[in-house]
């Protein structure tokens, strides 16, 4: 695994999947990826899960869809809550019982 991907390079991937192009890349309009974020997401996750060359702990906020690294900020409760993501924005939404003591 390549550890030196870091959260903004991920995000900017996940960015450019959804037609949102770095200014640095020259690339006709016409050729961008256009997916929604659910898809951009997709990709990532099989680039996390399958492949192994991103790192896992990068996920989805469930609220604001925005990535975040769950391994320093956020929370998650894959007992009572699997598949729900809060990021640090939005910790605040999270049900009260997926808190852990
Ligand atoms: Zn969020």
């Amino acid at each position: 695994m390549k550890d030196s991907i870091t959260l903004d390079q991920v995000k900017e991937l996940y960015e450019f999947l959804q037609g949102n192009n770095p200014d640095s890349i020259l690339m006709g309009k016409r050729n961008h990826p256009k997916m929604n974020y659910e898809k951009a997401y997709n990709v990532i996750w099989f680039l996390q899960e399958h492949l192994r060359v991103l790192p896992s702990s990068f996920e989805k906020c469930s609220i604001c869809a925005n990535l975040y690294d769950r391994a320093s900020e956020g929370h998650y409760n894959d007992e009572k809550y699997p598949g729900k993501f809060y990021c640090t924005w939005c910790d605040h939404l999270a049900p009260e019982d997926s808190f852990e003591d």
